[in-house]
């Protein structure tokens, strides 16, 4: 099908290029990941984000505790990467387990480093439009529109799931490009009202095939945020063989939004070491 939207070749486009600037510049910035517990889905994220650290250059640094650790020391941790100038990106692995306080952990981060962008100076520069660090995966989505050519001024854009990491900054991000919003959560009675007037849907909301076919406006455009795991193999929120039959893009899962968050990702750290340099 040629209405795929290609997201791990945009995506290694980017790594490419992110490879070739550090390359020219002679630098190497430093992203340190710290994780408490033993989430697998962690693991295997974190996994994913050393291996393209390091395929581009980023020297990659692993911090992780056991879920017996206190609060505080966490929170050391931070400040001491917070102060080492070797280190430019510091992000906290979510979730977290239960009993921490993600906000207060989370906010700990120097903003300058703060590479996930939810600290709340990023979140408000966010909104305020100053240039700050911006969510990946938001970031990844709006990478995608970009590539795809996606004129967002001229549409009617519906956004279901209203996340602090993903459906807030998306808000932002969609309406500093012009774009008309309607945003659908858990208590919209009838999120179908929506999603039919939508050229551009977006779906960040955690449920697999939440979106039908009769859900979706004849050739638009629809980014599938979701990553679920039905048996052993991942799916998104949108019902993809129906929906690809209707949409004049979609995203597929995997190879859609997933491999941009990464990639955003590195552009991030980059960005931070810039910022601090
Ligand atoms: P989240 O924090 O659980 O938020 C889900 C959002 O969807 C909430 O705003 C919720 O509404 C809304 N929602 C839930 N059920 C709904 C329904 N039946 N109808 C309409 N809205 C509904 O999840 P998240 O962190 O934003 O992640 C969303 C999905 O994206 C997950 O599958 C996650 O794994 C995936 N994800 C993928 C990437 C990637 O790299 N591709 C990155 C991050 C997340 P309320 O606000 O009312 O609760």
């Amino acid at each position: 099908m040629n209405n795929i939207i290609d997201g791990t070749k945009i995506s290694l486009k980017i790594r490419k290029q992110v490879k070739t600037l550090l390359k020219k510049e002679n630098i190497t910035p430093c992203l340190a990941v710290i994780q408490v517990g033993d989430n697998k889905a962690s693991l295997v994220y974190i996994k994913n984000k050393k291996k393209a650290c390091e395929d581009v250059g980023i020297r990659f640094e692993h911090i992780k505790f056991n879920d017996t650790i206190s609060e505080d020391l966490v929170i050391n941790e931070i400040k001491r990467l917070n102060n080492d100038i070797s280190v430019n990106g510091i992000l906290v692995q979510l979730p977290l387990p239960e009993g921490f306080d993600e906000g207060k952990i989370i906010n700990q981060i120097d903003p300058l480093k703060d590479v996930d962008g939810l600290t709340y100076p990023n979140v408000g520069n966010l909104v305020l439009e100053n240039d700050c660090l911006v969510p990946c995966t938001p970031l990844g989505v709006m990478e995608l529109l970009k590539a795809y050519k996606i004129n967002l001024a001229t549409k009617n854009v519906c956004l279901v799931g209203r996340s602090n990491l993903v459906g807030k900054p998306l808000i932002q991000l969609l309406l500093k490009e012009d774009a008309t919003l309607s945003i659908c959560h858990s208590k919209s009675l009838d999120i179908k009202n929506y999603t039919t007037k939508a050229d551009v849907l977006i779906v960040a909301a955690g449920h697999p095939n939440l979106i039908t076919k009769n859900m979706v406006k004849e050739g638009a455009v629809v980014i599938d945020v979701g990553i679920n795991k039905e048996g052993n193999l991942l799916c998104g929120d949108v019902d993809f063989k129906e929906v690809s039959k209707k949409a004049s893009l979609i995203t597929p899962v995997p190879g859609g939004v997933g491999p941009m968050t990464v990639s955003c990702l590195l552009k991030n750290v980059v960005k931070a070491y810039k910022l601090q340099n």
